[in-house]
């Protein structure tokens, strides 16, 4: 399970979905108090962004056409955990080319001073 944190419009759709549904898993294992500890040490998920978070991944995502149907289900407060999102956005970069091709067209969309993605 991971919280990219990136902004979702430098996405692509597979990592946006795949975000979406380790969100629903992520609130899943709280729910069901499983052990955590090692995605919140390694810096993968952040508690306190999981609400914010789903509600701009649907959102991108409906813009995109996809239909949500799953409301997160409620779930404990809990702040733990610090996701390092210029890191995240470097790996996405390097391990997805759609992903790159987004992150490009986003920077050169901020040199031309039209839409700030980032
Ligand atoms: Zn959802
Ligand atoms: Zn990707």
């Amino acid at each position: 399970m991971r919280m990219w944190l990136v902004d979702p419009r430098v996405m692509c759709s597979q990592h946006l979905l795949g975000e979406h549904v380790e969100l629903h898993m992520l609130v899943g294992s709280l729910n069901r108090d499983k052990n955590i500890s090692g995605f919140l040490r390694d810096g993968l998920v952040e508690l306190r962004s999981i609400r914010r978070r789903h509600a701009e991944l649907v959102a991108e995502m409906q813009r995109r056409g996809f239909v949500h149907k799953s409301p997160l289900p409620s779930f404990g407060r809990r702040r733990a955990g610090q996701v390092d999102v210029a890191a995240n956005l470097k790996e996405l970069a390097r391990r997805c080319v759609d992903c790159r091709m987004l992150i490009r067209t986003s920077r050169r969309t901020v040199i031309g001073g039209k839409t700030k993605l980032l």
